[in-house]
């Protein structure tokens, strides 16, 4: 028998937004399963046999052993070394803002079908391995949502996550270069120019990517959530359709946070118990004033697309 089909869920953003945290929340829900960047799953998880959410090497996390064994007969049973080589392509994405919403659609649309229908095999093994009706999964690359929406055959819904690029841009650069890499993101950026046209070319991606698909896609921004990760979770709730309650996790101004089985992210996704969500702003304080001109320069008409201002005291 088929196993069902679950909605999947992405939180798409273009990193250091408060992601790995929002992830790990709603994977709290009961039937709500969290898996992290799952297009990492191949190189990271499969091939380097990198440490699960749980502590566990992939290969060895019971979660991850039978979510293949039941998609695909074992770890064996898929072909990861070709998987990882064929999502390469999507990393080149990131820069796809530049081009006009018919030709990202048409690139999305031309991935490898075979390829999508291994993804969505993953998903419905992992809905049916952790008994959930909603998968999660945080993979950065702005292409997957909209290729995800495009198949009849499931039921997606996105989360456009947004942070103040000066702020993501502070964290990113003054991020510890190991601490980067261990998040999945490679080398921090060369340059403050370069992780400022990141975060545009991330969101213009997805806002054009995303153009059409109306109730199927929210926005948040990382402050809001931060602010008030009740309402946040609310929001999200309803997005999916589902009666999941905000006060099962939200205890004050702190979430109740258990282990999830995720593939990769930053290593906070290793943290459990009762965690304080507080709002990084040490920018507004320490970024140079020549910098944050620097940021809101190549941010700007986005900027105000998504209700930051253009002058920070
Ligand atoms: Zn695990």
């Amino acid at each position: 028998m088929a196993a069902p089909t679950p909605i999947v869920l992405f939180l798409a953003t273009s990193g250091r937004s408060g992601s790995t945290l929002l992830e790990r929340t709603v994977g709290q829900w009961d039937g709500w399963c969290s898996v992290g960047e799952l297009s990492w799953v191949w190189e990271k998880g499969l091939i380097e046999d990198q440490r699960c959410g749980c502590g566990t090497p992939l290969r060895s996390c019971p979660f991850w052993t039978e979510v293949f064994e039941r998609g695909f007969g074992g770890f064996d049973g898929v072909d990861a070394e070709a998987q990882a080589a064929g999502w390469e392509d999507e990393r080149l994405t990131r820069n796809l803002g530049v081009f006009g919403p018919a030709r990202i659609r048409e690139r999305a649309l031309a991935t490898k079908a075979s390829r999508l229908d291994v993804l969505i095999t993953l998903y419905r093994s992992i809905a049916a391995t952790a008994a959930a009706d909603v998968v999660v999964d945080s993979s950065k690359f702005p292409l997957r949502p909209a290729m995800v929406l495009a198949r009849p055959d499931l039921s997606a819904r996105v989360v456009h996550l947004v942070r103040d690029p000066r702020g993501m841009v502070f964290s990113w650069r003054r991020a510890k270069p190991e601490a980067a890499a261990d998040a999945g993101e490679g080398l921090a950026p060369a340059s403050t120019w370069h992780a400022a046209a990141w975060w545009l070319a991330t969101h213009v991606a997805l806002d054009r990517s995303l153009r059409g698909a109306g109730e199927r896609v929210m926005q948040l921004r990382y402050e809001d959530f931060v602010a008030d990760p009740g309402a946040a979770l609310g929001s999200i709730a309803g997005l999916v359709g589902s009666d999941a309650d905000p006060a099962d996790i939200v205890e004050g101004r702190a979430l109740r946070l258990g282990p999830t089985h995720t593939v990769w992210g930053n290593p906070d996704r290793h943290r459990s118990g009762l965690v304080e969500v507080r709002s990084d702003e040490r920018w507004r304080a320490e970024m140079p004033a020549s910098e944050k001109r620097l940021v809101t320069a190549i941010t700007g008409p986005m900027l105000r697309r998504y209700g930051y201002p253009l002058h920070t005291a």
